[in-house]
């Protein structure tokens, strides 16, 4: 990416844990209490918004408890639980798709392994990694959604597009203790301070960030 001035690894790191001690509350946006609601969750949320996915799922999670519930449920059940969210018929499709799998492959436990969880349909990279590290504690890598594909470039920690090139710049760039929530920090960052029109002389890493002074998203 063009125009894109890099942090040194130690300026990277300050400005991650600036932003860490600024949004100490920032965690995943997501409600669920089980990986299986997780898996639910996530396949909810694409293109969806994170409050319209909440207001959801408390009913689908009363009445699809395991893996074998979701397997066996009639798709236009299913589909009436989750209509409010966007794609809700195609969704339905596929969460029933994912669980058979995880019901026969794996005895209705949620793979906690990245390669595993890649052969899933409907999860990739960044719902994997968010998988592993919010219902298993397990940190391999760090997800990469809209925040961190906007945030990222603006910080100086990478000059990449594309989700999985920006998370390995990341793993590079950012010592490991930061990886499993400097995603919900970003959007935290994002949301409050950091959106169309960024917020530069308020902002806690205004010194750190290259493109201070910027008047709109970039
Ligand atoms: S200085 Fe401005 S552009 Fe940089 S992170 Fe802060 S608000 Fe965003």
């Amino acid at each position: 990416m063009a125009g894109v001035k890099l942090l040194s690894k130690s300026d990277a790191n300050r400005l991650v844990g600036i932003l860490g001690k600024t949004y100490k509350n920032a965690k995943y946006y997501l409600n669920f209490k089980t990986p299986i609601d997780l898996v639910a969750a996530a396949i909810l949320s694409a293109q969806t918004r994170d409050e319209v996915t909440n207001s959801v799922t408390p009913r689908l999670f009363e009445k699809y408890k395991t893996a074998k519930d979701y397997a066996n449920a009639d798709p236009d059940e299913l589909y009436q639980y989750i209509s409010r969210v966007s794609f809700g018929g195609n969704k339905a499709k596929s969460i029933i798709h994912t669980m058979k799998i995880i019901d026969q492959r794996y005895k209705g436990r949620v793979p906690s392994k990245m390669e595993e969880l890649l052969e899933l349909p409907g999860i990739g990279r960044k719902t994997a990694n968010t998988i592993l590290i919010n219902a298993y504690g397990i940190v391999e890598g760090i997800p990469v959604d809209t925040w961190v594909i906007k945030l990222a470039p603006r910080l100086g920690l990478t000059s990449n597009k594309d989700p999985e090139k920006i998370e390995q710049d990341l793993m590079k760039m950012i010592e490991k203790k930061y990886w499993h929530n400097i995603t919900y920090i970003f959007k935290t960052h994002g949301k409050t301070m950091c959106d169309k029109v960024p917020i530069c002389s308020k902002c806690p890493v205004n010194k750190i960030c290259p493109k201070n002074g910027v008047t709109k998203s970039v």
